[in-house]
């Protein structure tokens, strides 16, 4: 594949204004969630496929402290984390003197070779895998991103979208800072720069207290690592260790713990909301840099972005959504033969499901893995091919049998409408569709690429309207009260329900985006 990769070293910063000119194009800093167009044929006959009906995963960063080969580390780390960015991905490193950064779009095992892991060299590192919400999706505004500040050099990656950027980024611009990208990461760290704060960490907790939405970081400077989570806790970020004999431990941090179990690292505890952890030489510190906020952490991470091996928020997802899938069961069970998942995200509320209702669980429809990110269409039109291409029905399951189908959610209802007749045209009896969350009614401000309210199936139709829509016997999702109940809503966890209820956490809503459809549109 032809690769673009992007190499920082220390002193050398020109590159990045290089590549915007090689862009040629300035783009919109202020781009919402929402404004990608996925799908849309580019070069002719040739598709991005699938993208269109499913909520984008955000981003995954990672934190490696004492390792000799933090690289490599963090490289393992990211690779766990693919699922949450396919786009672009990059390393940092520091070896207590010099910062480098590499980054490249694609994924994170075809950008980091071991010739490119080689040019990495330090016992830290931090990375990040991205799929783009906030700013364009080229190479400019991949992560980390590095910046040479009056605090010194200073690498960022970021996992989440801010909501207050609009007016922080003139005010900064007054100042006199000057982007390097269209990115709200960088908003961080010009804030940092331009703290009047003495110490670096003051200058960190008095900046991450200024911004407002949904970050989860980690930063490194030439002898040190930071974590933070914004004070709602919005996104996922864990700590853990691994044990080195006869020396210190090395220190890591990953957005899911899955990440951990590839490093042979042991999870230690999640950062917390409103937390700065920092990580030198001299052990692990940490502050509040904000307190009374709140928990409004994603509850969709738990539904579909996290993977089912991760423990996230303090609980596993395997067990949220093996519990979506009970309560699903006993909300709106169905007479039926066999319980099939849409793989693989509806796997595990599927397995819940079929236990609960004493029903076979199946894999009626088989995923191909192998799909890459673009494909060439028939030369004639075939009816549904983009779905036929990822997933196909397993006749001899199907054929005759009333099925329940369990996916996670309805987006715009074009993809549910290709499996529904999918499963049928394999000869089902029935097809009954079970959703494991409430209706997606609202987009999301804080890193998940929603599409607008009027592309939002559920925004504008009712249930039984979307269930002729999709061409399905009968469809039902589960409640509001049995999601959080599923995910243990409670004294220790509170959740961001707003693409169920339309009810923010924040108070920066863009009244555009919440207006429901025109009729008719
Ligand atoms: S609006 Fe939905 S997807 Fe966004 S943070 Fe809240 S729960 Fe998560």
């Amino acid at each position: 594949m032809t690769q673009r990769l992007y190499q920082g070293i220390e002193g050398i910063f020109d590159a990045t204004q290089a590549l915007r000119s090689m862009k040629g194009t300035d783009v919109d800093p202020y781009m919402k969630p929402g404004n990608k167009k996925d799908g849309a044929l580019g070069a002719r006959g040739i598709a991005a496929p699938f993208a269109s009906d499913k909520l984008h995963e955000e981003c995954g960063v990672v934190a490696i402290h004492g390792h000799p080969d933090a690289a490599r580390q963090a490289y393992l780390a990211l690779y766990a984390l693919q699922h949450r960015g396919q786009e672009s991905a990059g390393i940092a490193t520091a070896d207590g003197q010099h910062l480098a950064n590499i980054k490249g779009m694609g994924l994170v095992s075809e950008i980091f070779t071991d010739d490119v892991l080689a040019k990495l060299p330090g016992q830290m590192a931090i990375g990040h895998t991205r799929y783009s919400t906030t700013g364009d999706s080229a190479l400019l505004n991949a992560q980390p991103i590095r910046v040479d500040s009056t605090k010194g050099l200073i690498a960022i990656a970021h996992n989440g979208n801010l909501v207050n950027l609009g007016n922080l980024r003139s005010r900064l611009e007054r100042d006199g800072a000057y982007f390097q990208t269209t990115s709200d990461s960088e908003i961080i760290v010009q804030l940092i720069a331009h703290s009047s704060a003495q110490s670096l960490v003051d200058a960190i907790a008095e900046s991450l207290a200024q911004v407002d939405g949904a970050f989860s970081i980690v930063m490194m400077t030439r002898d040190r690592i930071f974590a933070a989570r914004d004070p709602r806790g919005f996104r996922p970020l864990s700590m853990g260790r691994m044990k080195n004999p006869g020396a210190p431990d090395t220190i890591v941090f990953a957005s899911e713990s899955c990440a951990f179990d590839l490093l042979r690292a042991e999870f230690i505890r999640d950062v917390l909301p409103g937390e700065l952890v920092m990580v030198s030489r001299v052990g692990v510190t940490s502050r509040q840099f904000a307190t009374g906020v709140p928990q409004s952490s994603c509850i969709f991470e738990h539904v579909y972005f996290a993977r089912p091996d991760s423990r996230i928020f303090g609980r596993w997802v395997q067990e949220s959504r093996d519990q979506m899938g009970r309560r699903l069961a006993r909300e709106s069970g169905v007479s039926a033969d066999v319980v099939v998942p849409v793989p693989d995200s509806g796997v595990t509320a599927a397995l819940g499901y079929a236990e609960e209702a004493g029903l076979p669980f199946r894999f009626g429809l088989i995923r191909n893995h192998y799909v890459g990110r673009t494909f060439i269409e028939p030369e004639q039109r075939v009816r549904d091919f983009g779905v036929r291409l990822k997933l196909n029905p397993v006749r001899n399951l199907l054929a005759g049998k009333r099925v329940v189908l369990i996916d996670d959610s309805i987006i715009r209802g074009t993809t549910s409408r290709k499996i529904v007749r999918m499963v049928r045209g394999a000869g089902a009896a029935e097809v009954h569709l079970r959703i494991s969350c409430p209706p997606t009614i609202s987009p999301c401000f804080y890193g998940v690429d929603t599409p607008t309210k009027r592309d939002l199936i559920a925004a504008n139709q009712s249930v039984e309207e979307i269930c002729r829509f999709i061409e399905a016997d009968s469809l039902a999702y589960l409640s509001l009260d049995g999601l959080l109940q599923a995910c243990q809503t409670g004294e220790n966890i509170g959740y961001c329900t707003a693409c169920y209820t339309g009810n923010y956490p924040t108070e920066w809503v863009d009244v555009e985006e919440i207006l429901p459809a025109a009729v008719g549109s």
